[in-house]
């Protein structure tokens, strides 16, 4: 099978990028080992973070450290058997943190989160899904009073520089906005423009059959079979099928690097895993938009309440230790009416990481007609559109929509 483009990885980013392409009349073969957004891109938290402009950082003070190294937390948790390998890209992860060169790096980032909602509303409209992306916002509540002082100066300093809108809630506000969340909370910062979307998988689902509808092919096959033929490029699928192109795509997420590095490009990928389980609800309670406490995220999806975990530092294919869920579990138990889990077993997904937060989007080095796409971290639902716009553009030969300089993979050399 002869293509213009074959795009690896089915998750929210390759779907994407495939979707753009062929959009502009490529002839685009979109591959995954499985069928499209069933890792990461499928159990997520499902909020188009549009306030996102400051990407989640190592934490820098040393009691702060000293509260995760304990390892009994809820909000982060890792497998020491994991850190030899992790150090250093966490310790450039914690380098890349401190305010001098985080400052920076927010001000590459900003740009991107600024176009995700559009992209994505315009992907969206075509393919017929445009409701799903509820203009709800979210909340994050905040129970210690240091934590809620310091969301609420980054989102005056989002509002200041980067035109995020937010309202800052008191309790009262919060039990107008949810009325079933009865936890011990001083006060939220409600991000008015982020959008929810109650079911992320189905949202990629809608492009990947708009992607479909417009000629593209999805098979599925493995990646690692990618190898150079002549000036291209060549895969196998699962049946067998030798797909060949001009030009590859990879957006395998946290594995991305398993086939970058056969072609001499090793980046400091790291995972954050994290999970999550459905609960009914009692009654008639509901949550309007999702809420991020201190430690966890719940969020109203179609399968029940999702409560989704924060980070798991260990190797993005070690066998599931949901020891974060067993914890939130009975915290949110405590300030929302939720009934039985709706799964016998947690979902578990990795978010593709990377030291300096941002992700990695352009050509490869010295690999022609070899484009990458991955690290999109804790926002890659949210980022997919622009993404997939941005290496469209790229393969395209037209001006990219925005500067992606900060994006480009060199940085990794
Ligand atoms: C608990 C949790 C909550 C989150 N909440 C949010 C949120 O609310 N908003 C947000 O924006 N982001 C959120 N994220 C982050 C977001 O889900 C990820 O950044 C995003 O899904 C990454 O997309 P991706 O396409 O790069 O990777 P993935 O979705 O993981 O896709 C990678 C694909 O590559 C395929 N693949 C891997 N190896 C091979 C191979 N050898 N051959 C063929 N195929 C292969 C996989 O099967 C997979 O389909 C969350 C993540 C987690 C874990």
């Amino acid at each position: 099978m002869q293509a213009d483009v074959v795009v690896l990885g089915a998750g929210m980013i390759g779907v994407s990028i495939a979707l753009h392409l062929q959009k502009r009349g490529k002839s685009v073969v979109l591959m995954d080992r499985r069928q499209p957004a069933e890792e990461a891109s499928y159990g997520n938290g499902g909020v188009v973070h549009r306030e996102g402009v400051f990407p989640y950082t190592f934490p820098r003070e040393v009691s702060e450290i000293l509260r995760v190294a304990g390892n009994r937390e809820v909000d982060a948790v890792y497998h020491s058997s994991a850190l030899p390998s992790l150090m250093r890209p966490l310790l450039s992860y914690w380098w890349h943190s401190a305010p001098a060169r985080y400052d920076p790096i927010t001000r590459d980032y900003a740009p991107l989160i600024a176009a995700c909602l559009e992209e994505h509303k315009k992907l969206a409209e075509e393919a017929g899904t445009a409701d799903m992306l509820r203009p709800v916002g979210y909340l994050r509540a905040h129970s210690k009073q240091h934590a809620l002082d310091a969301e609420l100066e980054k989102a005056e300093k989002a509002k200041r520089y980067f035109g995020v809108n937010y309202a800052a809630l008191d309790p009262a506000g919060i039990r107008q906005a949810e009325p079933h969340l009865n936890g011990p909370f001083l006060g939220a910062v409600h991000w008015v423009d982020s959008h929810a979307v109650n079911d992320p998988q189905a949202l990629a689902l809608s492009y990947v059959a708009l992607f479909q509808r417009l000629g593209g092919v999805f098979v599925t096959g493995d990646a690692g079979s990618l190898a150079r033929q002549g000036a291209g490029w060549r895969v196998t699928a699962a049946d067998g099928t030798a797909i060949e192109a001009e030009h590859a795509v990879v957006a395998l997420g946290i594995w991305s690097d398993r086939v970058t590095s056969r072609f001499g490009y090793a980046p400091p990928l790291f995972g954050k895993r994290g999970y999550h389980l459905h609960y009914h609800w009692q009654g008639n309670a509901f949550l309007t938009r999702p809420v991020v406490t201190d430690s966890f995220l719940l969020a109203p999806m179609r399968a029940g309440l999702r409560l989704t975990t924060g980070a798991e530092f260990a190797p993005a294919d070690a066998p599931p230790t949901p020891v974060q869920l067993r914890r939130a579990e009975p915290i949110a138990r405590g300030f929302l009416p939720i009934g039985e889990a709706i799964e016998p077993t947690p979902w578990m997904g990795v978010r593709p990481c990377l030291p300096d937060m941002k992700p990695v989007i352009g050509a490869a080095p010295g690999q022609k007609g070899l484009w990458l796409a991955f690290g999109h971290a804790h926002h890659g639902f949210t980022l997919g559109p622009i993404t997939g716009r941005l290496i469209a553009e790229m393969i395209s030969g037209e001006p990219t929509c925005l500067d992606a300089t900060p994006f480009r993979p060199e940085r990794f050399r």
